[in-house]
């Protein structure tokens, strides 16, 4: 199911109730550990193995099971984890909560956005008041996800800037309430912010392919100055090809990644929520490089 919406407000406002899906999405996947090579996969500086953290592929906070092993310095990770964050806590606070994924801080209690609950809310949701606080397994068992337009360089184009003209969003119901409760009508909203979700979807394909087929596999200059927020243009890289949903079986896994090799580029397929049907994310990482010899990027942090 998708719908448009204007790009005026950054919160959509969605109803929903139950839903009438048969069974709930799978929220597990499979486990696997990459090994690391004793740099930081995004500035590339060599570290001593201590003084390397491990990255989680898919953020640990959306039940993320695939480890770059001693593979980030700190200074990487503190930038890294500030959008990432910050899409944790907004477009995708409410599947984590509604899905009750894994937390490292439990003692912190989150709490989902406050719905409305008065019929004329979802007609007119600038002016409804947005007043009660739901638990989980009373609020609407729905999830949104933003979609965009298909990534600039892979339409074979570039923005010069990080303007988003059009976003759309994707609605899965997950299925009655955990606890089969009856779930009342109401209007919730999705709290977005589309840079810093669609960068860390560029983040987790980025990931993904230094684990497959290392930072040697391909030219990732751009994406990784994108990551370290040395630039913003996100849309250039990040997008949806397609809109419509995938197919699911209650043992599709939560999350799907694969990667491809487009016309002499690397592109990563991000399929977050494939368990919910989610469409899938494009991302463009940058163009192949054929062989190992080729490999002489010249790590920017190492000129004086
Ligand atoms: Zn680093």
């Amino acid at each position: 199911m998708v719908s448009s919406s204007t790009f005026n407000s950054h919160d959509l406002a969605v109803i929903g109730t139950g839903g009438n899906r048969p069974y709930r999405p799978s929220t597990t996947m499979a486990k696997k550990d990459y090994e690391g090579n004793g740099t930081c996969i995004y500035c590339l500086q060599g570290f001593e193995k201590n003084f390397l953290t491990n990255e989680h592929i898919i953020p640990y906070a959306l039940n993320g099971e695939l480890q770059l092993l001693r593979a980030v310095c700190k200074t990487c990770q503190k930038i890294t984890g500030i959008y990432e964050q910050a899409a944790l806590n907004a477009d995708l606070l409410v599947p984590r909560l509604l899905l009750q994924f894994k937390r490292r801080d439990k003692k912190k209690i989150k709490l989902l956005p406050r719905v409305s609950l008065s019929d004329t809310s979802f007609k007119d949701p600038i002016n409804a008041s947005f007043d009660v606080q739901l638990p989980s397994d009373e609020y609407a068992q729905l999830i949104s996800l933003p979609l965009f337009p298909r990534a600039n360089i892979l339409n074979g184009c570039r923005s010069a800037d990080s303007t988003l003209t059009e976003i759309s969003y994707f609605f899965s119901r997950l299925g009655g309430g955990p606890n089969g409760k009856r779930i009342p009508r109401m209007t919730t909203k999705h709290l977005a912010k589309p840079h810093a979700y669609a960068t860390t979807v560029a983040k987790i394909a980025y990931c993904y392919a230094v684990a497959e087929i290392g930072t040697h596999g391909f030219d990732g200059k751009e994406i990784r100055e994108l990551l370290l927020s040395k630039r913003d243009d996100c849309f250039n890289f990040v997008g949806n090809p397609d809109r419509e949903g995938t197919n699911a079986s209650p043992s599709t896994p939560l999350h799907q990644l694969t990667l491809s090799k487009e016309h002499g580029n690397v592109v990563a397929k991000v399929n977050l929520f494939a368990s919910a049907c989610a469409p899938t994310y494009e991302v463009y990482l940058g163009p192949e490089k054929i062989s190992q010899s080729e490999s002489t990027e010249v790590n920017p942090n190492h000129i004086a």
